[in-house]
C-alpha cells in the first residue's frame, strides 16, 4: 500500500499507526533512507492494500476505523484531502485492509506462469523482498530468487530441479507466503515469532530450478520449434511427460555438478533423455550454471534441495559433510518424521557437490511418497511434514 509523507511522519509513526516492524517499512523503502524522509514522498507500507468504501448515512470516520481495528490516524494518511466533519453519503473513501489471507493457492498445478503472477503480487504486498533473476532457461524463461531478511545466517532453498516433482514448487511458496503473513502480522508458526528470524537469517529461495521441464510436464511440448519435435524424440515417442525430470534438452539438472560426475557420466544415460542424462560434460545447462554461480557468489552457510518422493533426507556426501549436518538432519527427521540417510550412490548432485567444495550442510529433502509426479491430493500432508523443516532450517 502506498501513502504520501506528511508534516512530522517517520517509519517509525508509521511502524505504531499500522501496528508493523519498523524493520520491514525500512526494508520496504531502501531507497528513502530515514534520514531523507521528506513531505509529498511516496512511502510503501507492506502487508496493506487500499480498498474503497462508500459513505452511508450515519458513517463517521472513528465509527470506520474501530469497526476495522484501524486507528483513526491511518484512515486520515490515505485520505489526505478528506475532511473528517463533512462526510458526505455515497461519498468513496480509501481504507486500509490488513491482508492476513494467502495469496498462493499450492494445491492446483502449478505451472511457471502462476508461480510468476503469485511472485509479482507477493512484491507488491510485501516490498521488504526482492525477486532477481539468477538467470535463464534453454527456453529463455527468466529463474527468479526470492530473498527474504537480512541477517548473517545465509540459507538457501530450492525446488523443482526435477520436473516432474514440480509439486515442491507449490510446497516452498506457501512456506514463503506463510512466513510473510507471519511477519507482517506478527503471529506465529507453530509458536515460533518470525521477526527474529527475519533479523538473523538471509533466506535466499529459488523456488523453481527447472521452469522448462516443470511446463513440459504440466502443459506438454512447448510451441517453439525445434523444442517442440525434439521433447517427443526425447522422449522416446511417447507423448506422455509424466516421467520427465530433466531440463527441457534431457539433461538431468541435478546430475549436473562436478562431484564425481564422471562416475555417473559412465553409468547413466549416453544421450538427451527424460532422465539421467548427465549432460556432455558438467555444468553445460544454463540452469545448472545459473545454481551454481549463484551458490558461489552468495557463499551460503547452508543450502536444502526440496525433491519428491521417498520420506527421506540426504546429508553426507563422501563423509565431507561437518559433524553440525548430523544434528541439523536429527532436528529435520524430529519434526518431519522423515528418515535420515547419510549417504546413497548417487554423484554429481547439487548438494554433493555443495558438501564437497564449501565442507558445510548440504540436504536432499525427498519429500511425500508414491509416484512422481505426486498428487495433488498429498499437498496438504506434505505441507505440513515440511514445515517443520523449513522452520528447522532458519533456527538450527
Ligand atoms: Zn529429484
Amino acid at each position: 500500500m502506498d501513502i504520501v509523507v506528511r508534516q512530522g511522519d517517520s517509519y517509525w509513526k508509521y511502524s505504531q499507526l499500522f501496528q508493523l516492524p519498523l524493520q520491514l517499512i525500512l526494508d520496504s523503502n531502501r531507497e528513502i533512507p530515514a534520514n531523507q524522509l521528506h513531505i509529498g514522498q511516496t512511502i510503501k507500507i507492506p502487508g496493506f492494500v487500499v480498498t474503497n468504501y462508500q459513505i452511508r448515512a450515519g458513517d463517521t470516520l472513528w465509527a470506520i476505523a474501530q469497526r476495522r481495528n484501524l486507528s483513526l490516524e491511518s484512515l486520515l494518511l490515505v485520505n489526505p484531502n478528506i475532511n473528517p466533519g463533512a462526510l458526505r453519503i455515497g461519498q468513496t473513501v480509501r481504507v486500509p485492509l490488513r491482508i492476513i489471507w494467502r495469496v498462493v493457492e499450492g494445491r492446483q498445478n502449478y505451472s511457471y506462469d502462476l508461480m510468476m503472477e503469485n511472485l509479482v503480487r507477493l512484491k507488491s504486498i510485501y516490498p521488504f523482498i526482492t525477486i532477481p533473476s539468477i538467470g535463464r532457461t534453454v527456453l529463455n524463461r527468466a529463474i527468479p530468487e526470492v530473498n527474504i531478511g537480512g541477517g548473517n545466517k545465509k540459507v538457501h532453498y530450492n525446488a523443482s530441479f526435477h520436473a516432474n516433482e514440480w509439486i515442491t514448487t507449490p510446497v516452498v511458496m506457501t512456506f514463503l507466503n506463510d512466513y510473510l503473513l507471519a511477519l507482517t502480522n506478527q503471529t506465529p508458526i507453530r509458536g515460533l515469532y518470525m521477526l527474529p528470524y527475519y533479523q538473523q537469517v538471509s533466506l535466499s529461495i529459488v523456488p523453481m530450478v527447472n521452469p522448462d521441464g516443470v511446463n513440459l510436464v504440466l502443459n506438454g511440448p512447448p510451441s517453439e520449434e525445434p523444442w517442440r519435435s525434439r521433447v517427443v524424440e526425447i522422449n522416446r515417442g511417447s507423448r506422455n511427460f509424466s516421467g520427465w525430470k530433466a531440463n527441457i534438452r534431457g539433461v538431468d539438472l541435478n546430475d549436473q555438478f562436478p562431484a564425481k560426475w564422471e562416475i555417473e557420466k559412465e553409468r547413466r544415460e549416453q544421450a538427451p533423455a527424460p532422465r539421467d542424462f548427465p549432460g556432455e560434460k558438467p555444468l553445460s545447462e544454463p540452469e545448472s550454471i545459473a545454481m551454481a554461480e549463484l551458490t558461489r557468489r552468495k557463499n551460503f552457510n547452508r543450502v536444502l534441495a526440496f525433491h519428491t518422493q521417498g520420506e527421506v533426507i540426504y546429508w553426507g556426501f563422501e563423509n565431507l559433510e561437518p559433524p553440525e549436518a548430523e544434528t541439523i538432519v536429527n532436528e529435520f527427521a524430529r519434526v518431519s518424521g522423515y528418515t535420515p540417510v547419510r549417504t546413497v550412490d548417487s554423484y554429481a548432485g547439487y548438494k554433493d557437490w555443495f558438501i564437497q567444495d564449501w565442507r558445510r550442510p548440504g540436504f536432499t529433502v525427498e519429500l511425500g511418497s508414491g509416484v512422481n509426479p505426486l498428487p495433488l491430493s498429498q499437498f496438504n500432508e506434505i505441507y505440513e511434514e515440511t514445515l517443520g523443516i523449513f522452520l528447522a532450517g532458519l533456527y538450527m
